[in-house]
């Protein structure tokens, strides 16, 4: 039974472009909030990757630093046996590429991932992914539209496995699919930053859930609660907007809703 909740940050000088770090502190911050003990270990390039924690947090970053966060990962080999007893891993847009069996950078068309994934992950000839992006979760995980912000060249197509959801506005996993991210009993993978259980925390509680021994109460904090709930209504109304008008304006074909 886990007394203290581990929460590995992965190379958030590497990979902590677009704010994702902030998902190991939300992670922390909702079990702290239920009496629950939690501990953010911080893991910069060069330091050793744990191989203990209980979650792995793996946000996005440019390609040169993605290039050398797969490296680093690779040869400490953390990670993999981490992944390997089932520890929980939440892996945003480079994160969730790296974990994946080969992405490309603007260097290299085939770098190999840590093939973890089976997500392959390709620069196509599509102009580069950016803005809100807003999903309609798996219905077996029981949580809310997930809200976020992607940035990706990356196409990444699933070669088996479940998307943690279908995309309603955005792009996600591939121009194509329409779906995004990557879903299992011990990953949640997205596209979306925000960070990502900033704007949703529901993705938070249910990671949290999945650590063996931790039984999370409720949050007891309806000031919290309710400021959460009007954030998800502004972003979840905004990227309806900016859909809407790139539909009017015959701007991208990157919307449905
Ligand atoms: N460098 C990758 C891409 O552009 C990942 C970007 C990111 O993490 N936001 O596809």
């Amino acid at each position: 039974m886990a007394s203290t909740v581990k929460i590995a940050l992965v190379f958030p000088d590497l990979l902590g472009t677009y704010g994702d770090s902030g998902n190991a502190q939300i992670l922390a911050a909702r079990a702290r909030m239920r009496a629950v003990l939690a501990e953010v270990i911080t893991i910069n390039a060069g330091d050793a990757i744990v191989d203990d924690a209980d979650i792995y947090v793996i946000g996005g970053g440019e390609d040169g630093p993605q290039q050398a966060a797969v490296d680093l990962a690779r040869r400490d080999g953390g990670i993999a046996r981490a992944f390997e007893r089932r520890a929980q891993f939440l892996a945003i847009c480079a994160g969730f590429q790296i974990l994946g069996q080969a992405f490309s950078t603007s260097d290299s068309d085939n770098t190999p991932g840590l093939a973890l994934l089976p997500v392959v992950t390709r620069r196509g000839a599509q102009k580069r992914c950016v803005g809100e992006i807003l999903v309609d979760p798996d219905p077996s995980l029981g949580v809310a539209l997930v809200s976020g912000y992607e940035n990706h060249g990356g196409q990444s197509e699933l070669l088996e496995g479940r998307p943690l959801g279908k995309v309603l506005v955005g792009v996600g996993n591939t121009y194509a699919d329409r779906v995004d991210g990557f879903l299992s009993e011990n990953v949640v993978a997205s596209y979306a930053h925000g960070p990502l259980l900033a704007r949703n925390p529901g993705l938070a509680d249910l990671i949290l859930a999945r650590v063996p021994g931790i039984l999370l109460g409720p949050l007891g904090d309806e000031g919290a609660a309710q400021s959460i709930s009007a954030m998800r209504a502004e972003r979840i109304a905004a990227a309806r907007r900016i859909a809407r008008r790139d539909r009017v304006l015959g701007l991208v074909s990157r919307h449905r809703d």
